[in-house]
């Protein structure tokens, strides 16, 4: 059993950009610069939000940090949006989800630029990433893609099911593992919370991506022997022992699973860290896409 291990692939992706952005700056060209917008006080949202400026200043990228209050307006984010689409030094920039109740997620998502769109949101990007044109991939299917193809996991003629159709990760997994590419070429299974008998599907499939956010929904008897498992899922949960006051669990139960199957990732340290390493990847996209 290989255990993907996202940690070291995405330190190995950070320094591969480092070195592309020494020869950027070596050349006098410009070094990719990404924004981000955080509305609110949400404390997950801080955390990533802060652990992408501290990546970028790993890669050796310019970044800008918008922090606006919990209440800004709807019309107040937009301004900030179209502020950056207008700025010529920010390359790429990402409105950090989920955002205030008060505030329409979609039309925040549609007023960026899509060439700015380094999260892969918006619907010419989505429409691009469905028709394989070269685009932004969302970060967690692109981190997903990314630690198959180190690996050299197999995937071509695989059955792989999806657990989750969110638009940020299921959904657009479901279609990059099923496009002529490597990764991909499989018979792909979409499943979701109105699925019936899922445990027969998934024990019939080659590769498990776990995407529904069920602490150690996956168990052993639903994993076929020799699988690659996926785990996408992040839960919090409160644990006294640990300093942050909670722990991270994911949506496979890891320990009997990891008995079963051929690769597994773990959480954390699997797909969490590949997420933020495709973020970087993506930005740099934009200089290689103008
Ligand atoms: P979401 O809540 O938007 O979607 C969950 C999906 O799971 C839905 O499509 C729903 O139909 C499906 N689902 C729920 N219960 C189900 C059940 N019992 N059986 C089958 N399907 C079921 O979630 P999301 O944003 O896609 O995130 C999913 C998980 O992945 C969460 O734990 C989230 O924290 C985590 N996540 C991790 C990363 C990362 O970087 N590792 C990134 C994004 C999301």
């Amino acid at each position: 059993m290989v255990v993907l291990d996202g940690k070291a692939t995405s330190a190995q992706i950070r320094a591969e950009l480092a070195e592309k952005v020494k020869v950027l700056k070596a050349e006098g060209k410009k070094v990719p610069h990404l924004a981000a917008i955080l509305v609110g006080e949400d404390g997950a949202s801080r955390t990533y939000v802060n652990a992408k400026v501290r990546d970028c200043e790993e890669v050796g990228y310019g970044s800008t940090l918008i922090k606006l209050p919990e209440e800004t307006s709807e019309s107040e984010l937009l301004k900030a949006i179209h502020k950056l689409n207008n700025d010529e030094d920010v390359d790429g920039y990402i409105v950090q989800l989920p955002l205030p109740n008060h505030i329409d997620e979609t039309k925040v998502l549609l007023a960026i630029d899509p060439k700015k769109d380094v999260d892969g949101f918006h619907p010419e990007n989505v429409g691009k990433m469905t028709l394989n044109l070269p685009t932004y991939i969302p970060a967690t299917p692109q981190g997903i893609v990314e630690i198959l193809r180190r690996y050299n996991v197999p995937t071509e003629g695989k059955d792989c099911v999806v657990i989750g159709r969110s638009q940020i990760v299921g959904s657009p997994m479901s279609i990059l593992l099923s496009q002529h590419n490597y990764p991909g070429n499989c018979t792909v299974t979409l499943c979701h919370s109105r699925t019936k008998n899922l445990r027969q599907v998934c024990k019939k499939a080659d590769i498990i991506v776990a995407a529904l956010g069920q602490p150690g929904f996956v168990t052993a008897d639903m994993v076929k022997e020799g699988a690659c498992i996926i785990d996408v899922g992040i839960t919090r949960v409160d644990d006294s022992s640990k300093k942050s006051g909670f722990r991270l669990l994911g949506d496979v139960d890891y320990n009997a699973v990891a008995t079963k199957c051929s690769y597994i990732t773990p959480v954390p340290g699997g797909v969490g860290p590949m997420t933020r390493a495709a973020l970087m990847l993506n930005t740099m996209k934009v200089i290689e896409l103008s």
